[in-house]
């Protein structure tokens, strides 16, 4: 008998009725159900199992990582996602939660230079944490004021972070937690009716540089036009710590992850797609998968949020997100892809985004128009072997092309023009960001239009849900789902928000409030088990941490679920 076979017949067995008595006085450890070994799936697994909790993965795929994984061709390996690893400081404390060092875990490399930065409209920025060397080549590029300006924009944002954390490691039930304290904090620095764009032009003179601070909100999907202000932060966040190239590709976190929750004792069924979320009135109580049913106390779902409720959990059961209020959402931009195996070395940076000479047209295409760019369209081109040569065969590279695009929209036949965007796309690397005769190099590759992305994210929105304050803190998914019962959401598609860092602080948040509802204090090598401020525990939690203060063990395997 196989492990799976194995496990479907233990969760047959033992159903909803598996909290048995051993010997008496010990009950078997909760069960939780991750739909999903993506980033946020695998973040939570490491903390649920952490914290005594008996986890299983189900992941459709055959691999791990979801949108962040590598995918190999030909001896090339290339991220299929993902390729800026920045704020670490999320993981980091995840990985100290269950008692590992993330840096060392996850061989994770910071850049000298973060990005070289080319605008359509003329110069050239390259993008270092040296901020006094930021400074100056800004003051080069746009005059004294414009490189003090600069300066006063990291002072700024590194009180905004300091003063809006807490917002976004808490959980937000709903309006009135804007009369908590993280909310007052937070109100001293955030300007609710300013976008990322209004909020720099009052910094600097020279749009290049409310461009440079503000492309950013792309990793949301958004325009900076349209994006809260409280993003930019986002800008600060890569020069304040850096970012990082986890040798081997940023897919190969999630692959460490999954091995050391296995460690953990986290049990994984690959290739085995979630078809329904089983239901007993409106408490989740399993799911069904082609091979069988699946019984435990919480599911939780990490797979893309809208696809998931439209896929797997009846309408009828929804209040907050039917499908049609599913609809009428605003959703992300998406990406096209190319992955090219070429057969020599460029000697350019590891990342270079070119942004286009008419950047707020170029942003309007994408979001409002739904038009394809064709005349000079922004691009995003990975050269990891500079950093990783590991990634392709010898006197190789991989060339790995992200060209922000809208998401899937009747207005786009992805099928009928995407030879031609490619041979467009290619031209554009080579005339703007120094790919010299690329064509004529490429061995192997790969094409991804948004509408591939569509099979992991609804409409092919790879950002999930867009970031607009209609969309944020409250408003956005909870991580304890509010439609019905025992389930929680983690990833892009929950609060905080989509990228690698709030994913990642979706995955604690969510761990925080599932252990608190089972009633158990975790052992998270001193991490905190609560948030800041002003959220309330459930009953069982506020009675797990008495007991927890008055020095009483308290256990998973002891747990009254
Ligand atoms: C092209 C691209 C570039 C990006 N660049 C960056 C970047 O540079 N930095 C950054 O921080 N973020 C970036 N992101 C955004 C984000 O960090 C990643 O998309 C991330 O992988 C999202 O993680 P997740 O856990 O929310 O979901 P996913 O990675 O999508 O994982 C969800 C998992 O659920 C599984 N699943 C879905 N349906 C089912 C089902 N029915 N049954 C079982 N399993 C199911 C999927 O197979 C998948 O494994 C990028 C995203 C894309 C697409």
């Amino acid at each position: 008998m196989n492990l799976q076979q194995f496990l479907r017949q233990s969760f047959d067995r033992d159903k909803r009725h598996f909290k048995k008595k051993d010997n008496g006085t010990k009950l078997m450890a909760p069960k939780v159900i991750v739909v999903g070994a993506g980033p946020g799936g695998l973040a939570a697994s490491l903390m649920l199992a952490k914290a005594g909790i008996d986890v299983t993965v189900i992941e459709k795929s055959a691999t791990v990582g979801g949108r962040t994984k590598v995918i190999e061709r030909d001896g090339f390996k290339f991220d299929l996602g993902p390729t800026f690893f920045h704020y670490t400081e999320v993981i980091e404390g995840i990985f100290r939660a269950i008692g590992y060092d993330a840096r060392e875990e996850l061989n994770l490399n910071k850049l000298d230079l973060n990005y070289r930065l080319i605008f359509g409209q003329g110069g050239q920025l390259d993008c270092t944490s040296d901020l006094e060397l930021m400074k100056e080549q800004i003051s080069a590029l746009s005059g004294p004021k414009d490189g003090e300006a600069f300066m006063k924009y990291v002072k700024e944002n590194r009180k905004k972070l300091s003063l809006t954390k807490s917002c976004l490691q808490s959980p937000w039930k709903g309006f009135s937690d804007l009369i908590s304290k993280r909310a007052f904090r937070a109100a001293r620095v955030l300007h609710p009716t300013r976008s990322v764009a209004k909020d720099l032009t009052r910094l600097f003179d020279d749009d290049r540089l409310m461009l440079a601070m503000s492309f950013q909100t792309k990793y949301l999907g958004m325009s900076p036009f349209n994006c809260p202000s409280m993003f930019t932060i986002l800008a600060f966040l890569e020069y304040e710590y850096g970012i990082f190239h986890p040798m081997g590709g940023l897919g190969s976190v999630p692959v460490r992850m999954s091995e050391i929750a296995k460690d953990l004792g986290v049990k994984f069924l690959l290739e085995e797609p979630v078809d329904e979320v089983l239901f007993e009135g409106k408490t989740a109580i399993g799911v069904k998968t082609s091979k069988g049913e699946y019984f435990a106390d919480r599911i939780v779902v990490n797979a893309d949020f809208a696809n998931a409720m439209t896929q797997m959990v009846p309408d009828s059961k929804r209040k907050r997100w039917t499908n049609k209020k599913l609809e009428n959402k605003q959703y992300s931009c998406s990406t096209f892809m190319l992955y090219l195996g070429v057969d020599r070395k460029y000697d350019l940076p590891h990342h270079q985004i070119y942004a286009s000479k008419d950047y707020v047209t170029n942003l309007e295409e994408i979001e409002n128009k739904h038009q394809v760019s064709w005349d000079d369209p922004s691009v995003y081109v990975q050269n990891a072997c500079v950093t990783d040569p590991q990634m392709a065969p010898e006197g190789c590279s991989t060339v790995y092309v992200l060209v922000p695009v809208t998401h899937q929209h009747e207005n786009v036949k992805w099928s009928e023009i995407k030879d031609d965007y490619r041979n467009r796309i290619l031209d554009q690397i080579e005339t703007k960001l120094g790919y010299e005769n690329i064509k004529d190099h490429i061995v192997t590759e790969m094409v991804i239009t948004p509408d591939e992305w569509g099979d992991y994210c609804y409409r092919g929105s790879v950002f999930n849900l867009a970031h607009g304050l209609d969309q944020m803190l409250w408003r956005r998914p909870q991580n304890k789902f509010e439609d019905v019962d025992n389930m929680y959401l983690v990833g892009g598609g929950t609060h905080p928000g989509s990228g690698l860092p709030v994913i990642f602080e979706s995955a604690r948040i969510t761990s925080k409030l599932l252990c608190d509802d089972l009633g158990i204090i975790p052992d998270w090598n001193g991490e905190s088990v609560w948030f800041e401020d002003s959220v309330k525990r459930s009953k069982k939690g506020r009675a797990a941490e008495k007991t927890h203060r008055n020095n009483i063990p308290v256990k998973a395997n002891s747990t009254n679920v």
